[in-house]
């Protein structure tokens, strides 16, 4: 007993001068850890509004809805039909659709699907409008602003009856579908604004979307992106990360033919 009472007052005053310092290095130790992290997040995220990509949120890519194929690329009509289907599958999942310009209404673990359509062909007026009329799902076209109301292309009419519809939100595709990854900064800041304000006098309300032509984007268009005011951009990469910066948000291509059961696995949570 006398060992056992001794023995605790003599590591007491041992530790009063060894332990003490060694507190200190420890707190020090771990506010340096969470200095460093502070501005390890800062200098990765300082500015920049990260859209949380749930796992449930899936973010579509359409180009044509048309049986019938013209020029050479043929992979990027999707037939009226599997269209339908699609559009079918979504509701019977029970997938919300969501314009590309509001993610932020996504609400985490919901079941949402953002429909963007890119290049604004004619068809997405003739074809895609009435099956989203007939589904009520909402969808996103990315125009390139100078082939608005060219052949094959939506009117000036089409995009504002889209629009008041209460189904369709437009976004920008450039102005001449440049690939902005090899432009010159002038250009890609004409690109950027000149669309932006075409596109705005046709809807009568602010763009804040765009979808990088080709898919093609670096830091500097990312940069001018943020500067000119589109608050999310589309890339064409798929979705592989839990997180994504709001100037460069992944997409999944559909393409002609793609099996149901393919479609159906894009909706898959990895
Ligand atoms: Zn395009």
């Amino acid at each position: 007993m006398q060992k056992l009472l001794n023995k605790p007052q003599h590591t007491e005053k041992r530790s009063c001068r060894s332990v003490f310092p060694t507190r200190i290095a420890v707190i020090a130790v771990f506010l340096l850890v969470i200095a460093t992290a502070l501005i390890l997040f800062f200098i990765h995220y300082g500015g920049k509004r990260t859209y949380r990509y749930t796992p449930d949120t899936k973010i579509i890519l359409y180009h044509l809805i048309n049986d019938e194929t013209y020029g050479s690329n043929e992979y990027l009509f999707v037939k009226e039909a599997d269209f339908e289907e699609q559009l079918k599958t979504l509701r019977d999942e029970g997938y919300q659709t969501f314009f590309a310009d509001e993610p932020y209404k996504i609400k985490n673990g919901e079941k949402a699907v953002v429909i963007t359509f890119d290049d604004g062909y004619e068809d997405n007026y003739t074809i895609a409008f009435p099956l989203l009329q007939k589904y009520g799902m909402k969808a996103t076209v990315f125009l390139p602003s100078s082939m608005i109301g060219t052949e094959g292309h939506l009117s000036e009419a089409q995009i504002k009856e889209m629009q008041e519809s209460g189904l369709f939100h437009f976004g920008s595709h450039t102005v001449t579908h440049a690939k902005l990854d090899t432009a010159l900064s002038e250009e890609i800041e004409r690109e950027l604004s000149e669309s932006k304000t075409a596109i705005e006098a046709i809807i009568g309300k602010p763009v804040t979307a765009l979808a990088y032509p080709n898919g093609a984007y670096n830091d500097m268009v990312e940069l001018f992106a943020e500067k000119h005011g589109y608050l999310y951009c589309y890339t064409t990469n798929p979705p592989q990360e839990p997180y994504y910066e709001n100037t460069a948000l992944p997409r999944s291509y559909v393409t002609r033919n793609m099996p149901i059961e393919e479609f159906r696995a894009l909706l898959v949570t990895e």
